[in-house]
Order: C-alpha cells, then sequence, then structure tokens
C-alpha cells in the first residue's frame, strides 16, 4: 500500500495515515445544521470527505465515512420561530432537502448520517460520564462543560486558552451559572419558545452542539478513529470542544487527524444572489451541472480557498468537455505502458495530502498527450483515464448522460474511417463518411482528430 499523508489541523503538518486495524480506515465529517438549504460553501466538505474515501477505497482501504445532521441547534429553534413552524418540521424538511440536494452531486451517501434526535442515550450518557469526572458540572438544569478540566485544551486550534472565546453570547444569567467564562454549554434546560426537549438527569432541556458529535462519533467508529474532518470554520470552538470532551471522559483522543478544508472566496464573480456562499447547492447544479461542479471542486486542494468566480466555473465547464471529447477518440482497454507515469503521479498527488489539484494536473497531461496519439492515427486505450476518472467520480463523463452525441456504432464508423485514412485507403474513408451521412453524421477533422456533429437538417 502507497503511504498516505494528511496535514493534521493539531499537528500542524503532515501526518501519515496509520489506521488501528490495518486495512480499514473510519472519517466523521461534521454535516450541516438543517435550518435552510445548504450553500456550495457547505458542500464543499461533503464533496471532498465523498471523494477522500474513493481514493482510499482504491488503495484498498475499507473505509465507513460517517456525516451527521445537527437537528437540534438554537439556529434551528430561532429559524422556526421565523417560520412560523415547529422546529421538529422545520429539521425534517430542510434534512430531506439536503439530502436530495447532495444526491443530485452522483457521490453516493455517507456509510452513516446520524441525527443528534435519534442520539439521545449516548448523547445524554457522554454527559453523565463529564459530569461523574468532575469535568462538567450541573447549574440550574444547565450542564457545563470545566474548559480548565482539560490539560490539553487548545491543542488543536493550537490557541491560549485565555484568548477564547465559546460565542455563545452569554446574557449576564448565563454567564453567572458558568464558574469559568471559558466554559462551553453541554445542556441546557428548555425556554420558553423552544418547542422540543428531553428528559434527562437535569432536567427537561437539550443537548449543546459539541456533544452531539462526540457522541455521535463514538458511536458510530469509537474512539481514535483515523479522520475527523470539516470546514475550517469549525476547528474553534466546535471542534476544540468534541476533542477536548472525549478525552475527559475516555482519556483518548477523539481522533488521530484532524482535516479541515477551505472556505470558498467570491473573487471576480458578479455580485449577485448567485454567487458564493449564499449560492444554494441546488442552484449551483441547476446552473453549473454536476460533473463541473465537481470538477470545479476538484481543481482546488481541499485546504485553500476555492476561487468561486465566473472564469473558475467556466474553467471547469470546458474541462468537462475536454474529457468527454477526449474519451470520443479513445477506444475501450489497456492504455499505453508509456503513459503510466502519470497515472502514477496522479495517485502520489492524492496520497500526499489529497492534493486533487496536482493530481488533475498529471490527468490534463494523460489527455492531452492521448490527443496527440489520436490525432496522429494511433489508437488509445482508455484504461488509464477511467480509472483517474472514476477516483474523482467522473468516469460518468466518458459514457454519457450523452448530451446529443454519437453513440458506439456511429464512432466505430469514426474509427474505422480514421484506420482506413491512415491506411491512405481513401475509397474506404468515403463510404464510410457516407454511412456515417446516412446515419446524420457529419464527420469533421479538426487538429485534434476527427470528430462527428449532427448533421443539421
Ligand atoms: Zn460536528
Amino acid at each position: 500500500m502507497r503511504t498516505i499523508r494528511i496535514h493534521d489541523t493539531a499537528a500542524g503538518e503532515l501526518r501519515e495515515l496509520t489506521p488501528r486495524v490495518p486495512g480499514e480506515v473510519g472519517i466523521y465529517a461534521c454535516g450541516p445544521t438543517v435550518y435552510n438549504r445548504i450553500h456550495v460553501g457547505n458542500a464543499r466538505p461533503f464533496v471532498t470527505f465523498a471523494l477522500l474515501k474513493r481514493f482510499l477505497q482504491h488503495e484498498g482501504y475499507d473505509v465507513t465515512l460517517v456525516s451527521n445532521l445537527t437537528d437540534v441547534n438554537d439556529k434551528i429553534y430561532a429559524a422556526a420561530v421565523r417560520t412560523g413552524v415547529p422546529s421538529t418540521t422545520l429539521a425534517e424538511e430542510m434534512g430531506a432537502h439536503y439530502r436530495a440536494d447532495t444526491d443530485r452531486l452522483g457521490l453516493g451517501r455517507p456509510d452513516a448520517e446520524p441525527l443528534a434526535t435519534t442520539s439521545m442515550p449516548g448523547i445524554i450518557a457522554l454527559i453523565a460520564d463529564l459530569v461523574e469526572r468532575d469535568a462538567a458540572y450541573e447549574a440550574e438544569g444547565d450542564v457545563y462543560f470545566r474548559v480548565r478540566a482539560d490539560a490539553r485544551y487548545g491543542s488543536l486550534s493550537r490557541r491560549d486558552v485565555d484568548m477564547m472565546d465559546q460565542g455563545e453570547g452569554d446574557d449576564p444569567v448565563g454567564l453567572a451559572l458558568k464558574q469559568d467564562a471559558l466554559d462551553f454549554a453541554l445542556w441546557k434546560a428548555t425556554k420558553p419558545g423552544e418547542d422540543v426537549a428531553w428528559d434527562s438527569p437535569w432536567g427537561r432541556g437539550r443537548p449543546g452542539w459539541h456533544i452531539e458529535c462526540s457522541a455521535m462519533a463514538e458511536e458510530a467508529l469509537g474512539v481514535g478513529f483515523e479522520i475527523h474532518g470539516g470546514g475550517n470554520d469549525l476547528v474553534f470552538p466546535h471542534h476544540e470542544n468534541e476533542a477536548a470532551q472525549t478525552r475527559c471522559a475516555r482519556d483518548h483522543e477523539l481522533a488521530q487527524l484532524w482535516m479541515h478544508t477551505g472556505m470558498i472566496e467570491l473573487r471576480g464573480a458578479k455580485m449577485s444572489k448567485s454567487v458564493g456562499n449564499i449560492t444554494p447547492l441546488v442552484e449551483a447544479l441547476d446552473d453549473i451541472g454536476r460533473d463541473a461542479l465537481v470538477l470545479l471542486f476538484a481543481s482546488s486542494h481541499y485546504r485553500q480557498p476555492l476561487n468561486w468566480a465566473d472564469d473558475s466555473i467556466e474553467q471547469a465547464r470546458a474541462g468537462v468537455r475536454r474529457i468527454r471529447e477526449a474519451g470520443r477518440l479513445l477506444v475501450d482497454g489497456p492504455s499505453p505502458e508509456d503513459l503510466a507515469g502519470e497515472l502514477e503521479a496522479f495517485f502520489a498527488a492524492l496520497a500526499d495530502d489529497f492534493n486533487t489539484a496536482r493530481a488533475l494536473g498529471h490527468l490534463w497531461s494523460w489527455v492531452r498527450e492521448a490527443n496527440r496519439r489520436t490525432a496522429a492515427g494511433e489508437r488509445v486505450g482508455d484504461a488509464d483515464l477511467r480509472t483517474m476518472l472514476a477516483v474523482l467520480a467522473l468516469d460518468g463523463v466518458l459514457d454519457g448522460p450523452d448530451d446529443g452525441g454519437p453513440d458506439d456504432a456511429a464512432l466505430a464508423l469514426l474509427r474505422e474511417r480514421d484506420a482506413a485514412r491512415a491506411a491512405k485507403d481513401w475509397a474506404r474513408a468515403d463510404d464510410l463518411r457516407d454511412a456515417l451521412a446516412a446515419d446524420g453524421w457529419t464527420v469533421r477533422d479538426g487538429a485534434s482528430g476527427a470528430e462527428l456533429v449532427r448533421t443539421e437538417t
């Protein structure tokens, strides 16, 4: 197996992936809080970890990808009050939208998608363990995590413990309940305006966001699992707090590696509702198409900001066309052995901190060389290109669904014509051209080889 290195946020450097059980990798990627339709910024981690799973499977690992839905949260209560529907109804509706929208990415579902609402016994048990260990305390129906109980607090986000603000927007009452302003809520007593609550040893209430993930991740993958992921806006406080909770309750790190995706930036794009973090995923899928969107995500290294701009979107569209057109000129079967270097470099780039941008560079080199050879009349097998595209979930570009392009029978005639021309059998080439014309295809000889276009009628 290839050595795989991933940038670990906690270490601040690349670390080798070393599974607890050889050959098995667990990934927990924080999913959305379901209070509105997800935007392209939320889709980036979804795509990144789905593609990482494909790569690890290609490398021979058995991968379990878990991605939760946060369906109990202040934001949901607030949005439900604004829209006048019960918070459970809103969360269910937005959860269904999330599944439908991400389904359209064509990347499959994660292996498990736990909900906070259906994980309540584990969440409450984890809080109880923290209280028993004196790493948490009850105060008037709330339970708070005692940050200073964790000697390693701050080790993930690598900041000084005294410089941290939990962002809980404490009112004087909430602040008075905390023994230290650094502490954060594990359980909140139910308040007027909150329409759903659960029974607990501390009275009726609901969990804090951070403890939900610690409990759901442990339930699905155990502690010390291989990769914990999410957007880099989650490093602090969410992931710092997840790590602290599990460390204090289990005397064990929650995850071996913490992997964070960069944000989406809006450079050069027209400033309208249709850009960036306010672009709903569903709108991006309608406008750009699934293939170009996945290629756009893969075109940037996951840790770098992704430039959401008209020109980068257009480049992704052109990239999909380039793959489709190259594919039409290839034949089924093994690729030339002297192109295997690009294939190897493609996978080496993915093993080096999952650098999809650099990997794509090698894929384009492969395509350029294949185009050069097919234009020269050589028959080039598509196997290597198919292997690379499959890891990026783009192999479907080679097979359709067709944009009205020629079917296999027409392409077979075109390849025969290529061969006839290469053999300077002009009469045979003309007959084949006429056969294609009878089926409605015009042969166009271009710089990158012959292609078929629909005859205009
Ligand atoms: Zn989380």
